[in-house]
């Protein structure tokens, strides 16, 4: 057996109370439909007493499991045996310091971090949690696995896909609502792609039927595996900061998927008593896909120790649903109004006295064109954290001499179109492209400059604009 049978599933509501071992290939609770935990007993699985113990793993990097920057802390999330993980070398990710975007959202120097996470094989933060579920996928024998996307989970799938040989991915995308960076990975790794007429929620509804009717793996990150890779990206944020908490880490929320997991390694590394003080949690939807927003800020949304009032979710996406209302953002990566793991956020927002925020197309485009003059570079999506960042300095709730971490997601090539029309001189591609999401200026805009092709005009331009 590859997995091991200290590791095993939960269901999340515990009134219900479900568990099973962890070969079971669910993406909900058979018995109330609620969303599954993986949990280990950690008294079986001894886990390390300090997590200087990991210091030790980069020295070990030849061997494949330490190489990846999940696996390198492989006892935190043990469900598989050390010798079946699947890995490509995920993760090998670093934590960066930027007074120059951390002068932007306010903080003095010194205190702004950025954890880059596009530089992942396959550009983005999801490699964390594909390889995760690829290796319990494995570990089953599924031969086929599934996701609906946005792009970037299917950028991820298909590459597992072609470098491993092991599956083969069968990806589903909304029609018209994935960037060209994204849609040419899942094609050129050779994926099968159903691209569906209707927006991310209906290919997310769909997947979830087609899975089951066929019994393909789901690589959704209602998955719980999923999660157990995502981890490390926190783990990897304390490694760089020499195993002292920050006071604040501050996400993009699209499904969520993210928020759950940070909660979830802060929750375990607790009651394992590796740190002793847990991070306060910030996720920022954009605002044209603002449901947890919405309903956590407006609606008093709370997990209440496991017994959070859901009628309140039924009854806004009700609204929703009558109002026609549809997510509509430039950041497509977080285009999501029925988010899967609403509950596990709130949960996490819980444990990590968290905030939720919601920033514009403007501010984020805006935001991102200060990470990229930073020298780093991320999509849309990627930079609502730091518009978050700058939102929650403004308002005085984050200190400008804490300590934050900004999740950048996902890589700067992903969305070029997006980049291009933001910097272009010609107003009228940027009023067609942007125009209609309510950019209505780019404030940090690069302007390309036009001039004749003659050397003492080009001599003179450099002169006048340099
Ligand atoms: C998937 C994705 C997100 C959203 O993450 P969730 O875990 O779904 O909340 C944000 N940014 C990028 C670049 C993504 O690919
Ligand atoms: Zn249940």
């Amino acid at each position: 057996m590859p997995l091991n049978d200290f590791a095993y599933q939960r269901c999340l509501n515990h009134q219900c109370g479900y568990t099973c071992g962890p070969e079971e290939a669910r993406t909900a609770c058979p018995k109330c439909g609620d969303l599954l935990d993986v949990l280990y007993d950690w008294n079986r699985s001894k886990p390390p007493s300090s997590l200087k113990y990991f210091e030790e793993m980069w020295s070990r990097r030849n061997e494949p499991l330490r190489f990846s920057g999940i696996y390198r802390f492989h006892e935190l999330l043990p469900f598989a045996k050390p010798e079946t993980v699947v890995t490509v070398g995920e993760g090998q990710t670093l934590l960066q310091q930027s007074d120059f975007v951390g002068t932007y959202v306010g903080m003095k120097p010194g205190r702004l971090y950025l954890q880059y996470e596009g530089m992942n094989p396959s550009g983005s933060f999801k490699d964390n949690g594909m390889s995760a579920a690829f290796t319990h996928a494995h570990a089953i024998g599924a031969k086929r696995a599934a996701c609906a996307s946005t792009g970037n989970t299917s950028a991820s799938l298909a590459m597992y896909c072609a470098a491993t040989r092991l599956m083969k991915a069968v990806i589903f995308i909304g029609s018209g609502k994935i960037s060209y960076g994204k849609l040419s990975q899942a094609l050129d790794y050779g994926a099968l792609t159903v691209q569906i007429a209707g927006d991310f929620d209906d290919a997310m509804a769909r997947v979830q039927e087609i899975s089951r009717d066929l019994g393909i793996y789901l690589v959704n990150s209602v998955n719980p595996f999923r999660l157990e890779g995502q981890k490390s990206i926190m783990f990897r944020v304390l490694e760089a900061l020499r195993w002292e908490v920050p006071d604040w880490i501050v996400v993009p929320g699209g499904n969520l998927g993210n928020s759950s997991a940070f909660g979830k390694a802060f929750m375990e590394l607790k009651e394992l008593g590796l740190i002793d003080r847990v991070p306060r949690l910030a996720v920022i939807n954009a605002s044209g896909a603002d449901t947890l927003f919405e309903l956590f800020e407006h609606r008093g949304l709370r997990w209440n120790g496991g017994r959070a009032n859901m009628s309140i979710v039924d009854h806004y996406y009700q609204e929703l649903d009558q109002l026609g209302r549809k997510a509509s953002t430039i950041a497509s990566a977080i285009e999501i109004n029925r988010p899967v793991n609403l509950r596990k956020c709130l949960r996490a927002l819980e444990f990590c006295d968290g905030v939720v925020r919601q920033v514009t197309d403007q501010e984020m485009l805006d935001a991102k064109a200060k990470v990229g003059a930073g020298g780093f570079g991320c999509e849309p999506a990627s930079a609502a954290s730091v518009a978050g960042a700058r939102l929650l300095r403004d308002q005085g709730i984050i200190g400008s001499d804490e300590r934050v971490v900004c999740i950048l997601t996902g890589h700067q090539l992903k969305d070029p179109t997006a980049t291009v029309a933001y910097h272009t001189t010609d107003q009228e591609q940027f009023n067609k492209v942007l125009g209609s999401r309510g950019v209505k200026r780019a404030s940090f805009a690069n302007r390309a400059v036009a001039v004749p092709n003659d050397l003492g005009e080009i001599i003179k331009a450099i002169q006048l604009y340099s």
